[in-house]
């Protein structure tokens, strides 16, 4: 491995971090995984429970046909190894949510084994992250205890949504990266359509594993596979934002370092994150996989995919993220970050691509990152509810591109088009924006602010670089409207500018 180590230095020395990610992401799916309730968000308390899901005395489950498939399209999205044969294994405590007393998982047995995927970091780089593996698992119910003062309800509604557990390997190594392999997550999710990455419904949330170690250790760890070169990790539950990420590793790293050079030691425990003070507090000590008494579901038959399924996920993946990106780089010829940028949400490479199709497509993209998204950032829009149509840009980007109107005008004309609607030709056309390319036209302004400027035309002698001022009068005189080339030329020619 190349990568640059990241150090974090303490009183006694220096220190590097040690992030692994265990991620929840909700199938996207009509009905839950073992019962034919609704799995929709949002509906009154315990209004979508079925019998299974309220573990009744005598009921079965049922797998999900549609859930196995979406497990098995996310792990082929992950680069990883589709295990044919996998089974479901009970995870047995007690919960008031949990009726069955029991959740169904996956244990030794996953559907999806390891993987890899790329993530971007912000300056650009891109590093590997290692997935150990995506199970299958029921989601519990929730209790809430701040509807009365006495007592405490719960809610089904959740109990037993289908939800893929996706299982990093411990190969993050600041909060960016933690941070940027999560956000990486839910593109390709939200690409596959197996989850829809929504984290204020709960949809897509991390419980965040940090550890500290002495600096060097972490390569010692990689080449033996040896988990005692690590620190004892921390686990912070339910992590449901891409900030709250960044914040929890910060913190955690931070005080990590402080507990043990203060002379005390980390023991491995499961944490809260606390949003309003940025901290995270101690929840609970760490249970083992042997406290949950993991058996084999008796009620559930080992899952057996064939191949004749698998291809027929494989055949219908769309194209994915990664992709993407390199064919935005090569074909339309953009820069790694502007392909990244736009290739990273579905939505938004489309919406280029219906722009960009057949036109100048680094134009295309300068006009959306710019622009439009400048817009969308500031009236808080998705780019689906963009008040900007891909016809109305493209219009625009013809506009350009035959010189029909500057840059400068086509930014008017595209703050006519956010104001007032409109297609861009017609708004050229009604408000006589054409740009001047007549240069009989530009010739007679370049002579008239020649001849009302002879202290400046003596300056232009010795400093060719204050011929901007002129261009800049010529475009006054004109309204904007000459082709700036054109200007350019005709003042060099009149003026004697070689450079
Ligand atoms: P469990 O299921 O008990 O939480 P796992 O072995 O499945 O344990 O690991 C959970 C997560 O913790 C994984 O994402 C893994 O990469 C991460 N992890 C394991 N050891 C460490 C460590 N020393 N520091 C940071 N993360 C770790
Ligand atoms: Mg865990």
């Amino acid at each position: 491995m190349s990568e640059p180590v990241k150090l974090l230095s303490g009183e006694t020395g220096d220190w590097e971090v040690v992030i692994g990610l265990e991620v929840h992401a909700q199938v996207s799916s009509v009905a839950k995984l073992f019962s034919g309730a609704s799995a929709a968000y949002g509906a009154g308390p315990n209004e979508n429970v079925s019998l299974v899901d309220a573990a009744m005395p005598g009921m079965l489950p049922v797998i999900n046909r549609y859930c196995v498939e979406q497990a098995v399209r996310t792990g082929l999205g992950l680069n990883a190894k589709i295990n044919k044969w996998s089974r479901f294994d009970r995870k047995n405590y007690f919960y008031p949510d949990l009726p069955q007393g029991y959740q169904i998982s996956q244990f030794k047995d996953p559907i999806v084994g390891e993987g890899e995927i790329e993530v971007e970091l912000d300056d650009g780089e891109v590093i590997k992250v290692g997935i150990e593996r995506l199970h299958l698992e029921q989601d519990a119910g929730k209790s809430i205890h701040d509807l009365s003062d006495s007592d405490s309800h719960v809610d089904l509604n959740r109990s037993g949504v289908a939800l893929m557990e996706i299982v990093s390997k411990p190969q993050m190594r600041s909060a960016e990266e933690g941070a940027a392999y999560f956000s990486k997550l839910r593109t390709i999710v939200r690409y596959l359509g197996t989850c829809d990455g929504n984290m204020d419904q709960g949809s897509m949330r991390a419980d965040v594993n940090v550890s500290v170690c002495r600096a060097g250790n972490y390569d010692k760890f990689r080449e033996s596979g040896d988990f005692s070169f690590l620190g004892t990790r921390t686990e912070t539950k339910n992590v449901n934002s891409i900030r709250y990420v960044r914040q929890v590793i910060d913190y955690e790293a931070r005080r990590q370092i402080q507990v043990i050079e203060g002379g005390g030691k980390i023991d491995q425990e499961t944490r809260l994150f606390d949003v309003k003070t940025g901290e995270t507090r101690m929840m609970r000590s760490k249970e083992d996989a042997h406290d949950y008494r993991y058996f084999p579901d008796p009620d559930l038959l080992p899952l057996i995919l064939d191949d004749a399924m698998i291809d027929d996920i494989k055949a219908s993946l769309p194209e994915l993220p990664d992709e993407k990106k390199r064919r935005f780089i090569s074909d339309y010829g953009l820069s790694i970050y502007d392909a990244t940028v736009l290739a990273m949400d579905r939505e938004k490479a489309e919406f280029f691509e219906a722009v960009a199709e057949g036109r100048d497509g680094k134009l295309a993209s300068n006009w959306l990152t710019t622009e439009l998204f400048g817009v969308l950032n500031k009236q808080g829009l998705e780019i689906s509810e963009s008040p900007i149509t891909t016809a109305q840009l493209g219009g625009l980007i013809d506009l350009i591109s035959d010189k029909t109107i500057s840059g400068k005008i086509a930014k008017q004309v595209f703050e006519i088009m956010l104001e007032e609607g409109g297609m861009p030709g017609d708004i050229v056309e009604q408000r006589g924006l054409k740009q001047v390319t007549d240069t009989g036209a530009i010739e007679a302004a370049v002579d008239a602010v020649i001849a009302a400027n002879p202290d400046q035309v003596a300056k232009v002698k010795d400093k060719p670089k204050t011929m901007g001022w002129f261009v800049g009068q010529v475009m006054k005189e004109t309204g904007g409207k000459a082709n700036p080339q054109a200007v350019n030329e005709i003042l060099r020619a009149k003026l004697g500018v070689t450079e």
